[in-house]
């Protein structure tokens, strides 16, 4: 998982620009999407548990609201940057209008390593960021959710300060919140089973039986988790989950050949999914380098970890077998590793699509927050497989009829639902 040189924001404005031509979109529309709308930059000083005063950097960044209030995560990673955020809340722009859900595209992010900080610096690190961006999002402006290395408990410390500064309640600032305090049943496995949902339907355009199939996945936190159990429950098997190791400061992938145990694996897992290996050893599993599982004879490739893991220089390593890449994570692929999957015609599952779950669950959680009223977890996930197969099949049809991959086929239904809300609102 170690960040190299691709930086993300210009693959995000690469995509863009290609989906504009397309489009062949005007000038306005284009400076419009191209950059966030608004950008929040600042410190946080927080004290920590030996009493000495320590400054973080936090950000949060609103790329569109034409669609609806700006919506998505908040990330804790050490190498977090500006253009990162910026990158990533302009996908979620793209990832709420391919799911067709009445918000827009946010992001934000601190840069801090979560493992090497207490429960306590963890809670003033969360309130202290409410505090410095309080005035500029809530439940009608920008609504933030969990992220890489962040959970429930963060969001309800979020929430907590925020209410308290308002001064009233109001559960529908956050989502991705404890199930009890305003969380909806079903959220922490929506993205997981989002990938999965897009997999099922990929499967059945090719016409191949999901029992037939393995998989090999990237990263071993909440997504990639989830998105295991449900490829299992359709019957699929995962040889490989790779994780990464904090102590090493690098990434290994795990393998089993008859097939990972998810249980057996939560087990020697850490809170932010990484993998213990000598435990897994124990356990049977081959402990192999970080990006073995990019090599697998596997039919299903799920990068579900960090942007730009499969590049230029490692997609050629990709199995001859591989059919399918869903694309958990967001921003995994390079544009340049992106030719490679074309050439061998890989039917590939967009990062915006293929985990558009988490979101959409969030839009769900934020209806119930609202509306004081708390759905059953099949209601939940039945209104979550409706509107992940909707969007797939919209994609799907669209990249046939156009004889577009699946990523400019989303591209391009996305782009176009955003500025055609922009011209509405006679932003352009
Ligand atoms: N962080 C998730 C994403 O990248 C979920 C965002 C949300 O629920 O708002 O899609």
């Amino acid at each position: 998982m170690a960040k190299t040189a691709y930086n993300p924001f210009e693959t995000a404005q690469k995509q863009f620009d290609r989906a504009a031509d397309m489009l062949e979109l005007d000038q306005a529309t284009r400076d419009l999407l191209r950059n966030p709308i608004r950008e929040f930059h600042f410190s946080i000083p927080i004290r920590m548990d030996d009493g000495q005063m320590k400054v973080f950097r936090g950000f949060r960044v609103q790329h569109n609201d034409a669609r609806g209030p700006a919506k998505g995560g908040l990330r804790f990673h050490p190498q977090e940057t500006i253009d990162t955020v910026r990158a990533l809340s302009m996908w979620m722009t793209w990832k709420t209008a391919v799911a067709d859900i009445p918000l827009g595209g946010g992001k934000g992010g601190v840069i801090c390593d979560p493992h090497n900080l207490s429960h306590t610096e963890q809670e003033r690190l969360c309130r202290g960021w409410v505090r410095q961006v309080y005035k500029n999002i809530g439940p009608t402006v920008d609504i933030p959710a969990p992220d890489v290395m962040t959970s429930p408990q963060h969001m309800l410390w979020m929430l907590d300060e925020y209410e308290t500064l308002r001064g009233e309640k109001l559960p529908g600032f956050i989502t991705g919140k404890p199930v009890g305090m305003g969380g909806s049943l079903g959220r922490k496995e929506a993205t997981g089973y989002g990938v999965i949902i897009t997999v099922r339907e990929a499967l059945k355009e090719l016409n191949i039986n999901p029992s037939d199939t393995i998989a090999s996945v990237q990263g071993f936190g909440n997504v990639s988790q989830f998105a295991i159990e449900l490829y299992e429950q359709i019957g699929g098997k995962v040889i490989c989950v790779s994780s990464w190791d904090q102590e090493d400061q690098t990434s290994y992938s795990f393998r089993k050949k008859e097939g990972v145990d998810l249980e057996e694996l939560r087990s020697v897992a850490n809170p932010f999914g990484g993998i213990d290996k000598q435990k897994a050893q124990e356990l049977g599993y081959e402990v192999l380098p970080g990006e073995a599982w990019l090599e697998q004879e596997v039919d299903i490739l799920i990068p579900a970890a960090l942007e730009n893991q499969i590049t230029g220089s490692n997609a050629e390593k990709m199995n001859k077998r591989v059919k399918i890449i869903a694309e958990g994570a967001n921003g995994p692929t390079t544009p340049d590793a992106d030719n490679v999957i074309i050439e061998r015609d890989i039917f590939i599952i967009p990062d915006f699509l293929a985990n558009a779950g988490g979101v959409t669950c969030s839009y769900f959680e934020q209806v119930q927050s609202n509306m004081n009223y708390f759905w059953e977890r099949d209601d939940v996930l039945g209104r979550l497989d409706v509107k992940m197969t909707a969007a797939f099949i919209a994609v799907s049809d669209f990249s046939r009829s156009n004889k577009l991959n699946m990523r400019d086929a989303a591209y391009v239904i996305s782009v176009n639902r955003v500025a055609q809300a922009c011209k509405d609102r006679g932003w352009v």
